[in-house]
């Protein structure tokens, strides 16, 4: 949805392949399990998990990275200055409230 994704930011990116199970075997899953053991050094970390400790919002995504330095800086201005009145003008955006977009998408990330 605009206005609410982290790639508008630049601090997010998708890796590879937009599909769970490539990283599941082979080289995907060998990247990934490098990605787990040494992408926090670099900053990095994987904010759509398993939903299974209560995590809202977009479902896993093995391959979506954020670099958390900018990006924790990114969520706490959006917070601050971003509300449902900014995001409007496209079709569609009047379920942002509906879904509470803000809360469950754009703040429904894993921190480390
Ligand atoms: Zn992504």
């Amino acid at each position: 949805m605009p206005t609410s994704s982290r790639h508008h930011w630049g601090t997010d990116m998708d890796l590879n392949n937009l599909n769970n199970t490539y990283f599941e075997k082979g080289t995907g899953l060998k990247l990934y399990n490098w990605l787990l053991e040494h992408a926090k050094t670099y900053g990095f970390n994987q904010v759509y998990t398993s939903k299974i400790n209560g995590r809202t919002g977009y479902n896993m995504e093995k391959w979506h990275w954020s670099y958390m330095p900018l990006s924790e800086k990114y969520l706490t201005f959006y917070n601050e200055n971003i509300s449902y009145k900014d995001i409007t003008g496209f079709k569609g955006s009047e379920q942002a409230k509906t879904i509470d977009v803000i809360k469950n998408y754009v703040n429904g990330i894993y921190f480390w």
